[in-house]
Protein backbone atom coordinates (compact mmCIF):
# COMPACT_ATOMS: atom_id res chain seq x y z
CA UNK A 1 0.00 0.00 0.00
CA UNK A 2 1.50 3.70 -1.07
CA UNK A 3 2.38 5.68 1.86
CA UNK A 4 0.08 8.13 2.92
CA UNK A 5 1.75 10.77 5.09
CA UNK A 6 4.14 13.29 3.45
CA UNK A 7 6.20 16.44 4.25
CA UNK A 8 4.46 17.98 1.36
CA UNK A 9 1.30 17.36 -0.91
CA UNK A 10 1.00 19.03 -4.00
CA UNK A 11 -2.50 19.65 -5.31
CA UNK A 12 -2.12 19.74 -9.08
CA UNK A 13 -0.14 19.20 -11.53
CA UNK A 14 0.94 21.75 -13.90
CA UNK A 15 3.92 23.61 -14.28
CA UNK A 16 3.60 24.95 -10.37
CA UNK A 17 2.78 21.91 -9.45
CA UNK A 18 5.15 19.63 -10.92
CA UNK A 19 8.16 21.69 -10.77
CA UNK A 20 7.16 22.57 -6.86
CA UNK A 21 7.34 18.26 -6.64
CA UNK A 22 10.88 18.43 -8.06
CA UNK A 23 12.11 20.79 -5.72
CA UNK A 24 10.93 19.18 -2.93
CA UNK A 25 12.53 15.96 -3.95
CA UNK A 26 15.99 17.70 -4.40
CA UNK A 27 15.61 19.39 -0.77
CA UNK A 28 14.93 15.84 0.65
CA UNK A 29 11.09 16.62 1.66
CA UNK A 30 8.79 13.88 1.33
CA UNK A 31 6.63 14.91 -1.68
CA UNK A 32 3.01 13.75 -3.12
CA UNK A 33 1.44 15.40 -6.48
CA UNK A 34 -2.47 15.33 -6.66
CA UNK A 35 -3.70 15.51 -10.33
CA UNK A 36 -7.04 14.71 -11.63
CA UNK A 37 -6.28 15.11 -15.62
CA UNK A 38 -5.04 11.61 -15.49
CA UNK A 39 -1.87 12.77 -17.01
CA UNK A 40 1.03 15.41 -15.59
CA UNK A 41 1.90 18.83 -17.05
CA UNK A 42 -1.39 20.53 -16.52
CA UNK A 43 -2.61 23.03 -19.04
CA UNK A 44 0.55 24.27 -20.00
CA UNK A 45 1.51 20.61 -21.79
CA UNK A 46 -2.23 19.25 -22.06
CA UNK A 47 -4.01 22.46 -23.57
CA UNK A 48 -1.81 25.34 -23.69
CA UNK A 49 1.95 26.38 -23.71
CA UNK A 50 2.79 22.91 -25.56
CA UNK A 51 0.15 22.11 -28.27
CA UNK A 52 -0.23 26.06 -29.26
CA UNK A 53 3.60 26.21 -30.39
CA UNK A 54 3.55 22.94 -31.79
CA UNK A 55 0.98 24.18 -34.32
CA UNK A 56 2.05 27.60 -34.51
CA UNK A 57 5.62 25.58 -35.46
CA UNK A 58 4.13 23.05 -38.29
CA UNK A 59 1.49 26.25 -39.73
CA UNK A 60 4.74 28.45 -40.35
CA UNK A 61 6.09 25.95 -41.80
CA UNK A 62 3.01 25.27 -44.11
CA UNK A 63 3.06 28.72 -44.79
CA UNK A 64 6.21 29.08 -45.76
CA UNK A 65 6.35 26.10 -48.05
CA UNK A 66 3.04 28.47 -49.80
CA UNK A 67 5.45 31.29 -50.77
CA UNK A 68 8.41 32.02 -48.87
CA UNK A 69 9.63 29.27 -49.86
CA UNK A 70 9.72 30.15 -53.71
CA UNK A 71 10.86 33.63 -53.20
CA UNK A 72 14.30 32.09 -51.60
CA UNK A 73 14.51 29.50 -54.51
CA UNK A 74 13.14 26.36 -53.57
CA UNK A 75 10.18 25.03 -55.99
CA UNK A 76 7.80 22.61 -54.47
CA UNK A 77 4.56 21.74 -55.40
CA UNK A 78 1.47 23.81 -53.15
CA UNK A 79 1.59 22.33 -49.70
CA UNK A 80 -1.31 20.43 -49.10
CA UNK A 81 -2.36 20.30 -45.43
CA UNK A 82 -2.83 17.62 -43.93
CA UNK A 83 -4.66 18.24 -40.38
CA UNK A 84 -5.21 14.99 -39.23
CA UNK A 85 -1.55 13.96 -39.45
CA UNK A 86 -0.18 18.00 -38.29
CA UNK A 87 -2.59 16.76 -34.80
CA UNK A 88 -1.09 13.48 -34.43
CA UNK A 89 2.30 15.02 -34.25
CA UNK A 90 1.39 17.72 -31.81
CA UNK A 91 -0.06 15.00 -29.44
CA UNK A 92 2.87 13.02 -29.98
CA UNK A 93 4.66 15.54 -28.67
CA UNK A 94 2.71 16.25 -25.86
CA UNK A 95 2.88 13.05 -24.77
CA UNK A 96 6.27 12.62 -24.83
CA UNK A 97 6.58 16.05 -22.74
CA UNK A 98 3.88 14.72 -20.29
CA UNK A 99 5.74 11.55 -19.82
CA UNK A 100 8.83 13.05 -19.58
CA UNK A 101 7.27 14.97 -16.20
CA UNK A 102 6.01 11.46 -14.79
CA UNK A 103 9.56 10.36 -15.16
CA UNK A 104 10.77 13.54 -13.38
CA UNK A 105 8.30 12.63 -10.18
CA UNK A 106 10.15 9.04 -9.90
CA UNK A 107 13.56 10.58 -10.28
CA UNK A 108 13.43 12.70 -7.30
CA UNK A 109 11.15 10.01 -5.17
CA UNK A 110 7.50 11.74 -5.38
CA UNK A 111 4.82 9.70 -5.32
CA UNK A 112 2.42 10.29 -7.87
CA UNK A 113 -1.55 9.91 -7.14
CA UNK A 114 -3.99 9.95 -9.86
CA UNK A 115 -7.27 11.91 -8.76
CA UNK A 116 -9.27 14.97 -7.57
CA UNK A 117 -8.02 16.25 -4.49
CA UNK A 118 -9.93 18.14 -1.66
CA UNK A 119 -8.55 19.58 1.27
CA UNK A 120 -10.22 17.59 4.05
CA UNK A 121 -9.48 20.46 7.07
CA UNK A 122 -5.25 21.20 8.36
CA UNK A 123 -2.69 18.59 6.67
CA UNK A 124 -5.39 16.41 5.26
CA UNK A 125 -5.67 15.93 1.57
CA UNK A 126 -8.55 13.10 0.41
CA UNK A 127 -8.01 12.20 -3.37
CA UNK A 128 -10.83 10.49 -5.30
CA UNK A 129 -9.86 8.34 -8.03
CA UNK A 130 -12.24 8.43 -11.37
CA UNK A 131 -13.38 5.29 -10.48
CA UNK A 132 -14.75 6.53 -7.10
CA UNK A 133 -11.89 4.84 -4.67
CA UNK A 134 -10.89 7.29 -2.12
CA UNK A 135 -7.17 7.19 -0.66
CA UNK A 136 -6.70 9.92 2.60
CA UNK A 137 -3.49 11.83 2.81
CA UNK A 138 -1.77 13.40 5.75
CA UNK A 139 1.01 15.94 5.20
CA UNK A 140 3.03 18.60 6.93
CA UNK A 141 2.07 21.60 4.18
CA UNK A 142 -0.53 21.49 1.52
CA UNK A 143 0.57 23.18 -1.49
CA UNK A 144 -2.51 24.42 -3.77
CA UNK A 145 -1.32 24.37 -7.51
CA UNK A 146 -5.02 24.05 -9.36
CA UNK A 147 -4.18 26.40 -11.94
CA UNK A 148 -7.02 28.07 -13.73
CA UNK A 149 -9.38 27.61 -17.01
CA UNK A 150 -10.88 30.01 -19.68
CA UNK A 151 -13.18 32.70 -18.74
CA UNK A 152 -16.52 32.29 -19.80
CA UNK A 153 -18.16 34.65 -22.11
CA UNK A 154 -21.84 35.91 -21.13
CA UNK A 155 -24.29 35.41 -23.68
CA UNK A 156 -21.87 33.00 -25.81
CA UNK A 157 -22.01 29.13 -25.13
CA UNK A 158 -18.50 26.99 -25.21
CA UNK A 159 -19.62 23.56 -27.01
CA UNK A 160 -16.34 22.79 -27.99
CA UNK A 161 -17.47 22.64 -31.63
CA UNK A 162 -19.21 25.60 -33.42
CA UNK A 163 -18.05 28.32 -30.27
CA UNK A 164 -14.72 26.84 -28.52
CA UNK A 165 -12.02 27.56 -26.35
CA UNK A 166 -8.84 27.57 -26.53
CA UNK A 167 -8.64 23.84 -25.63
CA UNK A 168 -11.00 23.42 -28.77
CA UNK A 169 -8.88 25.46 -30.63
CA UNK A 170 -6.48 23.30 -30.75
CA UNK A 171 -8.02 20.30 -32.02
CA UNK A 172 -10.30 21.53 -34.52
CA UNK A 173 -11.16 18.40 -36.98
CA UNK A 174 -11.14 20.86 -40.50
CA UNK A 175 -9.96 24.50 -41.37
CA UNK A 176 -12.69 26.70 -40.81
CA UNK A 177 -13.66 29.42 -43.25
CA UNK A 178 -13.95 32.08 -40.99
CA UNK A 179 -12.98 31.84 -37.42
CA UNK A 180 -13.90 34.48 -35.55
CA UNK A 181 -11.91 34.90 -32.28
CA UNK A 182 -13.35 37.19 -29.68
CA UNK A 183 -10.50 38.81 -27.71
CA UNK A 184 -7.46 40.23 -28.74
CA UNK A 185 -4.87 38.71 -26.12
CA UNK A 186 -1.92 36.84 -26.61
CA UNK A 187 -4.27 33.23 -26.84
CA UNK A 188 -6.71 34.36 -29.33
CA UNK A 189 -3.72 35.89 -31.59
CA UNK A 190 -1.59 32.98 -31.39
CA UNK A 191 -4.18 30.48 -32.34
CA UNK A 192 -5.83 32.92 -34.84
CA UNK A 193 -2.63 32.88 -36.38
CA UNK A 194 -2.78 29.06 -36.53
CA UNK A 195 -5.72 28.88 -38.33
CA UNK A 196 -5.09 32.07 -40.45
CA UNK A 197 -1.64 29.89 -41.63
CA UNK A 198 -3.71 27.29 -42.76
CA UNK A 199 -6.61 28.76 -44.83
CA UNK A 200 -9.20 30.52 -42.22
CA UNK A 201 -9.91 34.11 -42.71
CA UNK A 202 -10.10 35.59 -39.32
CA UNK A 203 -11.92 38.07 -37.50
CA UNK A 204 -10.66 39.16 -34.19
CA UNK A 205 -13.13 40.92 -32.27
CA UNK A 206 -12.06 42.83 -28.51
CA UNK A 207 -13.55 45.08 -26.36
CA UNK A 208 -10.99 47.63 -25.81
CA UNK A 209 -9.81 49.96 -28.52
CA UNK A 210 -6.22 47.83 -29.16
CA UNK A 211 -4.82 44.69 -29.18
CA UNK A 212 -3.21 42.76 -26.10
CA UNK A 213 -3.52 45.03 -23.53
CA UNK A 214 -0.28 44.92 -21.39
CA UNK A 215 2.52 45.79 -24.53
CA UNK A 216 3.92 48.81 -24.67
CA UNK A 217 0.96 50.82 -27.12
CA UNK A 218 4.36 51.71 -30.12
CA UNK A 219 4.37 48.35 -30.07
CA UNK A 220 1.25 46.89 -30.05
CA UNK A 221 0.00 49.22 -32.74
CA UNK A 222 2.75 48.24 -34.91
CA UNK A 223 1.64 45.10 -34.15
CA UNK A 224 -1.33 45.32 -35.38
CA UNK A 225 -0.10 46.54 -38.62
CA UNK A 226 1.99 43.41 -38.96
CA UNK A 227 -1.42 41.42 -38.38
CA UNK A 228 -2.86 42.98 -40.38
CA UNK A 229 -1.13 43.13 -43.86
CA UNK A 230 -1.01 39.18 -42.96
CA UNK A 231 -4.57 39.23 -43.32
CA UNK A 232 -6.22 39.39 -39.83
CA UNK A 233 -8.94 42.12 -39.84
CA UNK A 234 -10.03 43.97 -36.51
CA UNK A 235 -13.32 45.24 -35.31
CA UNK A 236 -11.47 46.88 -31.84
CA UNK A 237 -13.95 48.71 -29.36
CA UNK A 238 -16.93 46.41 -29.97
CA UNK A 239 -18.43 43.91 -27.85
CA UNK A 240 -20.18 40.32 -28.41
CA UNK A 241 -23.64 40.21 -26.60
CA UNK A 242 -24.85 37.00 -27.96
CA UNK A 243 -24.43 34.06 -30.41
CA UNK A 244 -26.96 31.73 -32.06
CA UNK A 245 -25.48 28.29 -33.76
CA UNK A 246 -26.97 26.62 -36.20
CA UNK A 247 -26.47 24.32 -39.51
CA UNK A 248 -24.71 27.15 -41.73
CA UNK A 249 -22.92 28.26 -38.56
CA UNK A 250 -22.94 30.68 -35.45
CA UNK A 251 -24.42 34.38 -36.44
CA UNK A 252 -22.73 36.73 -33.71
CA UNK A 253 -24.29 40.23 -32.40
CA UNK A 254 -22.17 42.62 -32.04
CA UNK A 255 -22.28 46.33 -30.22
CA UNK A 256 -19.99 48.96 -30.17
CA UNK A 257 -18.13 49.24 -27.08
CA UNK A 258 -19.57 52.30 -26.10
CA UNK A 259 -23.64 51.57 -26.54
CA UNK A 260 -24.74 51.70 -30.42
CA UNK A 261 -26.52 49.88 -33.01
CA UNK A 262 -26.59 46.33 -33.40
CA UNK A 263 -24.41 44.36 -35.80
CA UNK A 264 -24.02 41.05 -36.51
CA UNK A 265 -21.37 38.47 -37.79
CA UNK A 266 -21.48 34.93 -39.06
CA UNK A 267 -18.44 32.86 -38.70
CA UNK A 268 -17.94 28.95 -38.84
CA UNK A 269 -16.43 29.12 -35.47
CA UNK A 270 -16.30 31.31 -32.68
CA UNK A 271 -13.06 31.19 -30.65
CA UNK A 272 -13.94 32.69 -27.14
CA UNK A 273 -10.15 33.66 -25.33
CA UNK A 274 -11.17 36.67 -23.49
CA UNK A 275 -8.90 35.47 -20.74
CA UNK A 276 -8.40 33.00 -17.86
CA UNK A 277 -9.99 32.60 -14.34
CA UNK A 278 -8.82 30.55 -11.14
CA UNK A 279 -9.55 26.90 -10.27
CA UNK A 280 -10.71 26.05 -7.19
CA UNK A 281 -13.91 24.13 -7.91
CA UNK A 282 -14.61 21.17 -5.23
CA UNK A 283 -10.92 21.87 -3.65
CA UNK A 284 -12.42 22.32 -0.23
CA UNK A 285 -10.88 25.74 0.75
CA UNK A 286 -13.43 26.49 3.47
CA UNK A 287 -12.34 23.62 5.41
CA UNK A 288 -9.35 25.94 6.39
CA UNK A 289 -10.88 29.11 6.75
CA UNK A 290 -9.76 29.95 2.77
CA UNK A 291 -11.99 32.66 0.76
CA UNK A 292 -11.01 33.10 -2.91
CA UNK A 293 -11.37 37.06 -3.40
CA UNK A 294 -13.72 38.17 -5.88
CA UNK A 295 -11.96 37.50 -9.21
CA UNK A 296 -11.75 33.85 -7.91
CA UNK A 297 -8.16 34.11 -6.87
CA UNK A 298 -5.81 32.84 -3.60
CA UNK A 299 -4.92 35.53 -1.52
CA UNK A 300 -1.37 35.18 -0.64
CA UNK A 301 1.68 36.37 1.64
CA UNK A 302 4.62 34.85 -0.37
CA UNK A 303 2.87 32.11 -1.00
CA UNK A 304 1.09 31.70 2.39
CA UNK A 305 -2.48 31.47 2.24
CA UNK A 306 -4.50 32.63 5.65
CA UNK A 307 -4.75 28.93 6.38
CA UNK A 308 -1.70 27.78 8.55
CA UNK A 309 0.49 25.21 6.35
CA UNK A 310 -1.47 25.69 2.72
CA UNK A 311 0.39 27.55 0.29
CA UNK A 312 -0.60 28.82 -3.43
CA UNK A 313 1.45 29.28 -6.22
CA UNK A 314 0.85 29.64 -10.08
CA UNK A 315 -2.49 30.67 -11.84
CA UNK A 316 -4.81 29.95 -8.61
CA UNK A 317 -2.54 33.41 -7.41
CA UNK A 318 -2.70 36.76 -8.00
CA UNK A 319 0.40 37.66 -11.39
CA UNK A 320 1.11 36.78 -14.79
CA UNK A 321 -0.61 33.93 -15.96
CA UNK A 322 2.23 32.22 -16.78
CA UNK A 323 4.29 28.82 -16.68
CA UNK A 324 7.28 30.27 -16.36
CA UNK A 325 5.74 32.63 -13.32
CA UNK A 326 4.42 29.79 -11.90
CA UNK A 327 8.11 27.56 -12.23
CA UNK A 328 9.25 30.45 -9.95
CA UNK A 329 6.48 30.14 -8.13
CA UNK A 330 6.92 26.91 -7.30
CA UNK A 331 11.16 27.14 -6.40
CA UNK A 332 10.67 29.77 -3.74
CA UNK A 333 7.50 28.07 -2.22
CA UNK A 334 9.42 25.04 -1.45
CA UNK A 335 12.95 26.78 -0.36
CA UNK A 336 10.51 28.94 1.67
CA UNK A 337 8.61 25.69 3.14
CA UNK A 338 12.25 23.89 3.04
CA UNK A 339 13.89 26.94 5.74
CA UNK A 340 15.21 28.98 2.67
CA UNK A 341 14.94 32.15 1.17
CA UNK A 342 12.77 31.50 -1.85
CA UNK A 343 11.43 34.68 -3.50
CA UNK A 344 10.10 35.85 -6.94
CA UNK A 345 10.34 39.27 -8.67
CA UNK A 346 7.50 39.96 -10.61
CA UNK A 347 9.06 43.05 -11.91
CA UNK A 348 11.28 40.54 -14.31
CA UNK A 349 8.53 38.46 -15.11
CA UNK A 350 8.79 38.17 -19.20
CA UNK A 351 6.42 38.23 -21.68
CA UNK A 352 5.90 36.23 -24.96
CA UNK A 353 3.55 36.07 -27.86
CA UNK A 354 4.34 33.50 -30.02
CA UNK A 355 3.24 35.00 -33.03
CA UNK A 356 5.70 35.94 -36.31
CA UNK A 357 6.56 37.81 -35.84
CA UNK A 358 6.88 37.31 -31.73
CA UNK A 359 6.80 40.12 -29.37
CA UNK A 360 8.63 39.73 -26.12
CA UNK A 361 9.11 42.17 -23.53
CA UNK A 362 10.13 42.41 -19.95
CA UNK A 363 9.81 45.02 -16.94
CA UNK A 364 7.96 48.52 -17.92
CA UNK A 365 6.33 49.68 -20.52
CA UNK A 366 6.85 53.25 -21.56
CA UNK A 367 3.13 53.67 -20.98
CA UNK A 368 3.48 52.48 -17.15
CA UNK A 369 6.94 55.14 -16.82
CA UNK A 370 5.01 57.96 -18.24
CA UNK A 371 1.85 57.27 -16.10
CA UNK A 372 4.55 57.10 -13.45
CA UNK A 373 6.37 60.64 -13.96
CA UNK A 374 9.91 58.73 -14.38
CA UNK A 375 12.39 60.57 -16.44
CA UNK A 376 13.80 57.95 -19.06
CA UNK A 377 15.60 57.56 -21.99
CA UNK A 378 14.69 55.17 -25.01
CA UNK A 379 16.98 53.44 -28.07
CA UNK A 380 15.31 51.73 -30.27
CA UNK A 381 17.02 49.93 -33.60
CA UNK A 382 14.67 48.50 -36.60
CA UNK A 383 15.10 44.88 -37.92
CA UNK A 384 15.51 46.15 -41.02
CA UNK A 385 18.99 47.63 -40.59
CA UNK A 386 20.21 43.75 -38.61
CA UNK A 387 22.14 41.98 -40.93
CA UNK A 388 20.80 38.44 -39.86
CA UNK A 389 17.33 39.39 -39.99
CA UNK A 390 17.77 41.26 -43.53
CA UNK A 391 19.27 38.20 -44.82
CA UNK A 392 16.53 35.73 -43.68
CA UNK A 393 13.64 38.30 -45.03
CA UNK A 394 12.43 38.85 -41.42
CA UNK A 395 12.93 42.30 -40.86
CA UNK A 396 9.14 43.60 -39.24
CA UNK A 397 9.76 45.18 -36.01
CA UNK A 398 12.18 46.55 -33.81
CA UNK A 399 13.89 46.58 -30.32
CA UNK A 400 13.22 49.55 -27.69
CA UNK A 401 15.29 49.79 -24.85
CA UNK A 402 14.10 51.91 -21.75
CA UNK A 403 16.44 53.50 -19.34
CA UNK A 404 16.59 55.80 -16.49
CA UNK A 405 17.31 59.22 -17.69
CA UNK A 406 20.03 60.01 -14.96
CA UNK A 407 21.29 56.59 -13.88
CA UNK A 408 20.71 54.70 -17.05
CA UNK A 409 19.36 51.30 -15.35
CA UNK A 410 16.99 49.92 -17.49
CA UNK A 411 13.45 49.91 -16.39
CA UNK A 412 12.17 47.60 -19.77
CA UNK A 413 13.14 45.98 -22.87
CA UNK A 414 10.64 45.29 -25.67
CA UNK A 415 11.29 43.73 -28.64
CA UNK A 416 8.74 42.66 -32.20
CA UNK A 417 10.60 40.98 -34.27
CA UNK A 418 11.64 37.14 -35.23
CA UNK A 419 12.44 35.43 -32.62
CA UNK A 420 11.93 37.76 -29.89
CA UNK A 421 11.06 35.20 -27.26
CA UNK A 422 14.39 33.44 -27.35
CA UNK A 423 16.07 37.37 -27.41
CA UNK A 424 14.38 38.69 -24.28
CA UNK A 425 15.99 36.57 -21.55
CA UNK A 426 19.43 38.40 -22.08
CA UNK A 427 17.34 41.32 -21.28
CA UNK A 428 16.05 39.99 -18.24
CA UNK A 429 19.64 38.88 -16.68
CA UNK A 430 20.63 42.50 -17.45
CA UNK A 431 17.77 43.70 -15.50
CA UNK A 432 18.22 40.98 -12.58
CA UNK A 433 21.40 42.00 -11.78
CA UNK A 434 20.10 45.79 -11.82
CA UNK A 435 22.28 46.17 -15.23
CA UNK A 436 22.31 49.68 -17.07
CA UNK A 437 21.83 49.76 -20.87
CA UNK A 438 25.62 50.80 -20.90
CA UNK A 439 26.21 46.98 -19.66
CA UNK A 440 24.61 45.36 -22.48
CA UNK A 441 25.88 47.99 -25.59
CA UNK A 442 29.03 47.58 -24.46
CA UNK A 443 29.18 43.19 -24.49
CA UNK A 444 30.06 41.37 -27.53
CA UNK A 445 27.64 40.09 -28.98
CA UNK A 446 28.25 37.42 -32.01
CA UNK A 447 27.84 38.14 -35.67
CA UNK A 448 25.34 38.03 -37.59
CA UNK A 449 22.49 37.52 -35.36
CA UNK A 450 19.60 39.22 -34.90
CA UNK A 451 20.52 39.86 -30.83
CA UNK A 452 22.56 42.47 -32.11
CA UNK A 453 19.45 44.28 -32.81
CA UNK A 454 19.29 43.97 -28.89
CA UNK A 455 22.67 45.57 -28.43
CA UNK A 456 22.51 48.39 -30.91
CA UNK A 457 19.29 49.55 -29.62
CA UNK A 458 20.96 49.69 -25.84
CA UNK A 459 23.36 51.63 -27.84
CA UNK A 460 20.96 54.03 -28.61
CA UNK A 461 20.12 55.06 -25.39
CA UNK A 462 23.15 56.84 -25.04
CA UNK A 463 23.09 57.77 -29.01
CA UNK A 464 25.67 56.31 -30.02
CA UNK A 465 23.80 53.17 -32.35
CA UNK A 466 26.39 52.70 -35.47
CA UNK A 467 24.30 50.30 -37.95
CA UNK A 468 21.13 52.55 -38.59
C1 LIG B 1 -3.72 28.03 -25.24
C2 LIG B 1 -2.79 28.45 -24.16
C3 LIG B 1 -1.49 28.79 -24.47
C4 LIG B 1 -0.61 29.16 -23.47
N1 LIG B 1 0.67 29.49 -23.83
C5 LIG B 1 1.55 29.84 -22.88
C6 LIG B 1 2.89 30.12 -23.22
O1 LIG B 1 3.28 30.06 -24.38
N2 LIG B 1 3.74 30.47 -22.23
C7 LIG B 1 3.33 30.55 -20.92
O2 LIG B 1 4.15 30.88 -20.06
N3 LIG B 1 2.06 30.28 -20.57
C8 LIG B 1 1.16 29.92 -21.51
N4 LIG B 1 -0.11 29.61 -21.15
C9 LIG B 1 -0.49 29.73 -19.73
C10 LIG B 1 0.00 28.51 -18.93
O3 LIG B 1 -0.54 27.35 -19.48
C11 LIG B 1 -0.38 28.64 -17.46
O4 LIG B 1 0.05 29.88 -16.96
C12 LIG B 1 0.23 27.54 -16.64
O5 LIG B 1 -0.16 26.28 -17.10
C13 LIG B 1 -0.15 27.69 -15.16
O6 LIG B 1 0.42 26.66 -14.44
P1 LIG B 1 -0.25 26.14 -13.09
O7 LIG B 1 0.61 25.02 -12.61
O8 LIG B 1 -0.51 27.27 -12.17
O9 LIG B 1 -1.69 25.59 -13.50
P2 LIG B 1 -2.18 24.56 -14.61
O10 LIG B 1 -1.17 24.35 -15.66
O11 LIG B 1 -3.53 25.01 -15.00
O12 LIG B 1 -2.26 23.18 -13.84
C14 LIG B 1 -3.19 22.95 -12.83
C15 LIG B 1 -3.51 21.47 -12.79
O13 LIG B 1 -4.24 21.20 -11.60
C16 LIG B 1 -5.19 20.21 -11.87
N5 LIG B 1 -6.21 20.32 -10.83
C17 LIG B 1 -7.04 21.35 -10.61
N6 LIG B 1 -7.77 21.13 -9.49
C18 LIG B 1 -7.38 19.91 -9.03
C19 LIG B 1 -7.77 19.14 -7.91
N7 LIG B 1 -8.64 19.59 -7.00
N8 LIG B 1 -7.17 17.94 -7.76
C20 LIG B 1 -6.24 17.48 -8.64
N9 LIG B 1 -5.85 18.18 -9.70
C21 LIG B 1 -6.42 19.39 -9.88
C22 LIG B 1 -5.68 20.52 -13.27
O14 LIG B 1 -6.21 19.36 -13.87
C23 LIG B 1 -4.39 21.00 -13.94
O15 LIG B 1 -3.77 19.94 -14.63
C24 LIG B 1 -1.02 29.20 -22.12
C25 LIG B 1 -2.33 28.84 -21.78
C26 LIG B 1 -3.20 28.47 -22.79
C27 LIG B 1 -4.59 28.07 -22.41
Amino acid sequence: MADTNFDVVIIGGGPGGYNAAVRAGQLGLKAAIVESRGVLGGTCLNVGCMPSKALLHASELFEAASGEFAHIGIDVPAPKLNLIQMMKAKQDSVGALTKGVEFLMKKNKVTYFVGFGKIEGAGKVSVTAADGKVEQLTTKHIVIATGSEPTPLPGVTVDQKQIVDSTGALSLPAVPKHLVVVGAGIIGLELGSVWRRLGAKVTVVEFLDRITPGMDTELATQFQKILTKQGFAFKLGTKVTSAKTGKSGVSLTLEAAAGGNAETLEADVVLVAIGRRPFTAGLGLDTVGITPDQRGFIATDHFKTSAPGVWAIGDVIHGPMLAHKAEEDAVAVIELIAGKAGHVDYDLVPSVVYTFPEVAWVGKTEDQLKAAGVQYKTGKFPFMANSRAKINHETDGFVKFLADAKTDKVYGVHILGPQAGEMIGEACVLMAFGGASEDLARTCHPHPTRSEAVKQAAMGVEGWTMQA
